[in-house]
Formats: structure tokens, sequence, C-alpha cells
């Protein structure tokens, strides 16, 4: 009796294993979709500078990528909404030189770089910020890359030819964490 109880005490320890390492589609856009929406809102991001991301004026997403649609909600959900009454919660530093001097170049890939910086940037603190398991990090950086993958098969419908690849997705696999 003793032996069954330990095994099934195995079995249950595996299956909560693997179902800590499981990120499903909509945890992914939950991580990235908070990771820009928090991380513009602790930067206090002048909302001037990202209309033209949440607008997509310029060609900076893939249609339908499951990366850069949270990226853009985010972005898009910032410029629309106000700060907390009365106790702001937004930062007042603003972006970052590297990402704000990017985003008023003239050049539009270098406002493409830009964008890409900045997600990478939020990806990387969400990151920090989350203090994962390693094997659910592993899982959640391994499916930051399919997402990736699957919005560069999209790619052909996308303005973004010359750039070569995917700001956002770029941004989000490619950060350091
Ligand atoms: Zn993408």
């Amino acid at each position: 009796m003793r032996k069954v109880a330990i095994v099934l005490g195995v079995m249950m320890a595996v299956g909560t294993a693997q179902d800590e390492e499981r990120v499903t589609e909509t945890e992914r856009s939950r991580f990235v979709f908070f990771a820009v929406l928090e991380g513009l809102w602790e930067d206090g991001a002048d909302p001037a500078l990202v209309r033209p991301i949440a607008e997509d004026t310029d060609g900076y997403f893939v249609p339908k990528c499951p990366i850069c649609l949270p990226v853009q909600h985010a972005a898009s959900v910032y410029v629309t909404s106000g700060d907390v009454p009365a106790f702001s919660a937004r930062g007042k530093s603003g972006w970052p030189a590297e990402i704000a001097d990017g985003m008023k170049g003239r050049d539009l890939n270098g406002r493409r770089a830009a964008l890409e910086r900045m997600v990478a940037r939020y990806v990387d603190r969400r990151f920090d910020r989350l203090r994962f398991a390693d094997a659910r990090r592993d899982a959640m950086k391994e499916s930051l890359r399919l997402g990736m993958k699957q919005g560069m098969r999209l790619f052909g419908e996308s303005p973004l030819g010359e750039y070569k690849k995917c700001p956002s997705c770029a941004g989000a696999a490619e950060a350091k964490k």
C-alpha cells in the first residue's frame, strides 16, 4: 500500500511539473500584453511617440501574428487610457534615449528597430519580475520562439519586407532572460 502511495505521489509530482511547464497561447499573449503595457506605464512613455505603433501607421506589425497582436494592443490601450485619477501611476522618465530617439528618427527601419528594443526591454523586465522557475521560464521562451515562427510564416502579408524580421517577435524571442 505504501509503495502504491509513493508511486502515485511520484506520478502526481510529474504531472504537476508538466502542467507548470506548459505555456498556453493565452498565457503567452497575456505575458506579452502585460509586459508591454506595464513597461510603457512604468516608463511613462510619451503617448505621442507610442501612437504610431498603436495605429501601425508605418507598418510595424505582421497581421495575425500572435506576438505582434498583444504588443500592438498594449500600445493601443496605453494611448487611449488616462492615468489613475489623483494618484498618478505613470513613470516620469519616458523612454530611454535609445528607444525615444529611434522612434523620433526619420528612418522607418530605425523606428522599427526602436520598437524591437522596446519589446526586448519590457519582456526582459517581465521575466525579471515574475521570477519563473527555470522550467517555466524555458517553456515561456520556447513559446515566444514558436510564436515568432508562426508570425514569420505570415510575414509575406506584412509591409515589413526590407526589415527582414518582425520587430515585436524578434524583441520578444531574443530577450536576454
Ligand atoms: Zn510578430
